[in-house]
């Protein structure tokens, strides 16, 4: 459902991804591992179109992210429409859960619903309240975001990016902005997602142990490629790579 082809992305002179490729089939549940710099988030940014890249393709669902096929065979950039489509596919948890400060829990839940999906007001708060519920904050609806802990607010943020029904999950160190008593409320709820066979899930986090509980498949990216993927008991008790070797024992 996801594929990098030999991507690059630059930043003026320096370069975050170097030739990457990369793919993620429908209902998997992947996690990235990697130096800091290593360009993960820039991945999830890519995915989410928040950066473009410099060369390659990345495929999202069979289609092509910035560039469509014109009727000649050739590409052309993609049109507001297209991408306004793609983004549709996606939903992000950022580490600092970004909820709206102004608005109530209900409304961070149900704004995008009713402004992009044309639900109506009860169609949006049905679903916000089963995804609150979901998320164990079924009597916080009316609260505002600063009322709350940091593992409260981020779950919130789990139940935003759901009410868009996304195909795809991305999280970028979801709990790594918590204070540590909170770090297991917001991975119990990720973990239940990690059930659903459906949503394809893509994780970038530093929590090895929870890592390898929830992914299919864990993939060690350095310098902007991908040195060795696998299924985590293979990835973490045996890696191949000596830069994976060396990477995992600075952080088990
Ligand atoms: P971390 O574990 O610290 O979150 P990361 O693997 O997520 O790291 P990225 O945030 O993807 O790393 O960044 C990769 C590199 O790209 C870093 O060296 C960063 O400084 C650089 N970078 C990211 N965004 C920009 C930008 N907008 N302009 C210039 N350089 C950038
Ligand atoms: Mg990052």
């Amino acid at each position: 459902i996801i594929r990098f082809d030999k991507v690059a992305k630059r930043f003026g002179d320096i370069s975050v991804l170097d030739g990457l490729d990369f793919t993620v089939s429908r209902g998997e549940k992947v996690t990235i591992i990697g130096p800091s710099g290593s360009g993960k988030s820039t991945i999830l940014r890519i995915l989410m179109t928040l950066e473009d890249i410099s060369d390659g393709t990345v495929w999202v669902d069979g289609e092509p992210l910035w560039h469509e096929k014109a009727g000649d065979g050739t590409l052309k950039p993609a049109s507001e429409a297209h991408l306004h489509k793609m983004r549709g596919k996606l939903g992000m948890v950022f580490q600092s859960f970004n909820l709206f400060p102004h608005m109530t829990v209900l409304r961070n839940i149900t704004e995008a619903p009713v402004q992009v999906l044309g639900l109506s007001k009860p169609e949006a708060k049905d679903r916000a309240m089963g995804l609150l519920d979901m998320v164990g904050l079924s009597d916080h609806a009316e609260k505002y975001p600063h009322q709350m802990s940091g593992g409260q607010q981020q779950r919130v943020a789990i139940a935003r990016a759901l009410a868009m029904r996304p195909d795809i999950l991305l999280f970028d160190e979801p709990t790594s902005a918590l204070d540590p008593e909170l770090v297991g409320e917001v991975q119990e709820v990720i973990r239940k997602l990690a059930y659903e066979h459906d949503l394809t899930m893509l994780l970038v986090t530093h929590e090895m142990r929870f890592a390898r509980e929830i992914s299919d498949r864990v993939c060690f990216i350095d310098k902007g490629s991908v040195h060795e993927e696998g299924a985590p008991e293979d990835l973490f008790t045996a890696p191949q790579q000596p830069r994976t070797q060396e990477f995992l024992r600075a952080v088990l």
